[in-house]
């Protein structure tokens, strides 16, 4: 099974559970979710004439659209010539349940990495089930798609952006019947006002929930 791969590139994993963890992040390309504020438009559409040679989506920079087909093979064999040493792979996007993720999460599995997805829940979650899924729900976005019973789920972590208390009762509404009880569930300040922390703190306390703090966005870093 091939996947459209957009960019490739080892940093540090900065929010959720595993923040602070060394990642592999593999950015797959497609994504018809549409965000308004989203930051990587540039995986939206896998276009023809953007497609280039697998080499070129290993490390380098994926803010323009141009993507390559890989395997969970032929991945593994770029991290080790590039001499990538993190064990967590996130499998991030676009929106990368578009695709079925099996065969890759299988593959890394199997190689001893733990694969971790990102996702909106707007798509049927496929992958290995020792896969850690992070859903980052993405509610009422423009391009019509609702977030899935099945994906929240299947959710080890429900990640959600907030600035306000409207966006904690949104999340109640969406988390209503679904047992939450072996999941982590992490509060992220859009923002570094303190208003939205401190909100999102005050909250976290009162529920027993996590503090999820984009440590990336304060090293200024990937
Ligand atoms: Fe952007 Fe992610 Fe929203 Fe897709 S789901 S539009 S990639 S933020």
């Amino acid at each position: 099974m091939q996947y459209p791969i957009n960019e490739v590139f080892e940093t540090i994993q900065g929010e959720g559970s595993h923040t602070g963890v060394p990642a592999i992040f593999v950015r797959l390309q497609g994504c018809p979710v549409g965000c308004s504020w989203c930051d990587t438009k540039q995986t939206w559409e896998q276009e023809e004439h953007n497609k280039v040679a697998p080499e070129e989506v290993i490390q380098v920079d994926g803010t323009i659209g141009r993507w390559a087909m890989h395997t969970a093979e032929s991945l593994m064999l770029a991290f080790e010539d590039k001499g990538f040493s993190a064990k967590l792979v996130v499998i991030t996007g676009g929106e990368p349940c578009i695709h079925d993720l099996t065969a890759l999460t299988q593959g890394l599995h199997a190689k001893g990495y733990q694969a971790q997805i990102e996702t909106s829940g707007t798509f049927e979650v496929k992958c290995d089930e020792q896969t850690y899924v992070t859903v980052s729900p993405k509610i009422n976005m423009k391009g019509g798609y609702k977030v899935l019973e099945q994906a929240l789920n299947r959710a080890n972590e429900i990640k959600h952006p907030i600035a306000k208390q409207g966006h904690i009762d949104e999340l109640d509404e969406l988390l209503e019947g679904i047992d939450v009880s072996n999941k982590t569930i992490c509060l992220q300040p859009i923002s570094q006002k303190p208003r939205a922390t401190e909100l999102a703190m005050a909250t976290c306390i009162a529920r027993n929930w996590r503090l999820s703090i984009q440590t990336h966005k304060y090293l200024d870093i990937d």
